[in-house]
């Protein structure tokens, strides 16, 4: 059966990688997770005390990182450099920088190079911002999700609790809304839905009706290929 590429952007929070995983795990996919990517960056910035206003500093640091993802019991973990950073890349203070990194051309540049690479071979689900825009303009399934700014708060705080990072509600729905600001007001690859993608608004569903309405297009993709 051909395979397809799926792009999944939107919000931050609002479910796009619970659904990206379980996406791929139903259809023996490739899972893409590009916010970790910027995260990846951003963590380097960080830890290696750079300035990411300085063009000299970004240009040099990414020289420096390579990131590349590997399955660590049975769950995609990110690694900046060989090390394992799934962990430290989800924590607030990385979180707070991100977006003003990822609005930095010169890194979407060598990000965007190196997300087109790996879709080459298809069978990917991807998801992220700029997925359906500039990543992947091409891909056969284009998705749009939203939620509820409440409710993307409350699953954000529970997810970043079952990893044991804590953080105050009121801190990580400031951050969401912050980063959706920055995000799709950018001047470069802003958050934007593609002209040819199909809106979800999951806020009432529950992951497995979610899943389901997109299988639901995957087959539709598929029966007109
Ligand atoms: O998906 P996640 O929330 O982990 O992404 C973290 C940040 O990375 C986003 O807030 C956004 O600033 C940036 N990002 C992006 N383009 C993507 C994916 C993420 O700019 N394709």
């Amino acid at each position: 059966m051909k395979k397809i590429i799926v792009a999944i952007d939107g919000h931050s929070s609002c479910g796009k990688s619970t659904l990206a995983k379980a996406l791929a795990k139903t259809l023996h996919y490739a899972y893409l997770d590009t916010g970790a990517m910027y995260r990846a960056v951003t963590l380097y910035f960080l830890d290696n005390q750079l300035d990411y206003n300085d063009p000299a500093a970004v240009e040099k640091a990414l020289g420096e990182i390579r990131i590349h993802f590997e399955r660590v019991d049975g769950q995609n973990h990110t690694f900046l450099n060989d090390r394992d950073v799934e962990r430290a890349i989800r924590e607030l203070r990385v979180s707070e920088h991100v977006s003003p990194v990822s609005a930095i051309p010169m890194v979407r540049r060598a990000m965007v190079r190196q997300q087109k690479e790996m879709g080459k071979r298809r069978g990917i689900v991807a998801d992220g911002r700029d997925i359906g825009t500039v990543v992947f303009p091409d891909a056969e399934l284009k998705i749009f999700l939203t939620a509820d700014a409440d409710v993307r708060t409350s699953r954000r705080h529970l997810e970043l609790a079952a990893k044991g990072i804590d953080a105050e509600w009121i801190d990580i729905r400031n951050n969401l809304l912050e980063r959706d600001r920055i995000d799709s007001t950018r001047a470069d690859s802003p958050l934007r839905q593609a002209d040819d993608a199909i809106v979800i608004d999951n806020t009432l569903l529950s992951e497995e009706e979610q899943l389901e309405k997109v299988m639901e297009q995957v087959r539709r993709v598929m029966s007109d290929e």
